[in-house]
């Protein structure tokens, strides 16, 4: 599932939620890999770069690879962003 497209212009990512080791539900580029912290951060673009080696995307929460999976219907739900307007991939998850 995604959200909406990478505000990014030179990027046409979809933005799309991610679980992180600690639980936490973020907003992740499937192309240049930005992380969101919320939905509302996006229009904003008040987003974060997490880079090797820490992967960092702010305090205690990182996104190393192989610590975080994409997330599905009921994380979302779970993390409240549930009535947003998810929408189908156009790809094989
Ligand atoms: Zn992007």
């Amino acid at each position: 599932m995604w959200l909406v497209e990478c505000p990014s212009f030179w990027d046409q990512g979809l933005i799309r939620p991610l679980v992180t080791e600690g639980g936490e539900v973020v907003l992740m580029c499937d192309s240049c890999t930005a992380v969101w912290r919320t939905p509302a951060g996006i229009e904003e673009f008040d987003h974060v770069e997490p880079a090797a080696p820490d992967w960092s995307i702010g305090p205690d929460t990182h996104v190393r690879p192989g610590t975080t999976r994409w997330a599905g219907p009921a994380d979302v739900t779970s993390a409240g962003w549930g009535d947003l307007q998810w929408r189908e991939l156009p790809y094989a998850s």
